[in-house]
């Protein structure tokens, strides 16, 4: 026998939270008519426990919840391939970077690791306008208690000049930390 399920409508807060990202990543979860576009074409949808067509229909059903607890806002790249295929111009990629700070400044954090490594890639950029890899490396290993990760790949590429021990910076590095800060202000008013 078919039955209905009847979801209770989204508290006044998650309406708030669901116009926030709205806004933050500048696009419309309305548009979106569940093609999946998105998650056939996303590399990592196989990986993810929610893909990225789901994600956008829980933010419409207002399952905010759901959308914090799940482990594809961390899986996601930002590679920006569900944005560029969406026949209705939603940006998937911006909202799921979105719902990553929204979760990170509410400290919901489903994979410590990922967040180790974008704390420490998003450092890395602020103070030298680009990646440090060896910073990033040395970082992400300390924090996440694994010295040797990746040394049997790393050390070689050190050898062989692909990775520089010290940080190099670009040439417009100060305004790349004015950015930081800007957004640094933004997000505290
Ligand atoms: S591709 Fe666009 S319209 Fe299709 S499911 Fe994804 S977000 Fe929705
Ligand atoms: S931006 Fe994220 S969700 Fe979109 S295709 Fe890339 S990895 Fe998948």
């Amino acid at each position: 026998m078919k039955q209905n399920i009847t979801l209770a409508p989204p508290s006044a807060e998650d309406k708030e939270f669901i116009s926030r990202i709205e806004r933050e990543a500048d696009t419309s979860i309305r548009l979106c008519y569940q093609c999946g576009k998105c998650t056939a074409g996303c590399p990592v949808a196989f990986a993810m426990d929610s893909p990225p067509r789901q994600i956008i229909r829980y933010l419409q059903l207002g399952l905010v919840e759901e959308v914090m607890a799940a482990d594809s806002i961390w899986i996601c790249a930002t590679c920006e391939t569900c944005s560029a295929r969406c026949p209705r111009g939603v940006d998937i990629a911006s909202l799921m970077d979105a719902c990553r700070r929204e979760a990170l400044a509410a400290g919901r954090i489903t994979d410590k690791k990922v967040a180790v490594f974008n704390e420490a890639f998003l450092s890395g950029v602020k103070n030298f306008g680009r990646t440090y890899e060896a910073g990033l490396l040395l970082q992400h290993n300390l924090k996440t208690m694994q010295l040797l990760k990746d040394a049997e790949l790393g050390l070689p590429m050190i050898k062989r000049g692909k990775v520089s021990i010290l940080p190099e910076t670009i040439k417009g590095r100060d305004q790349v930390k004015k950015i930081f800060q800007r957004i640094e202000t933004m997000g505290r008013e």
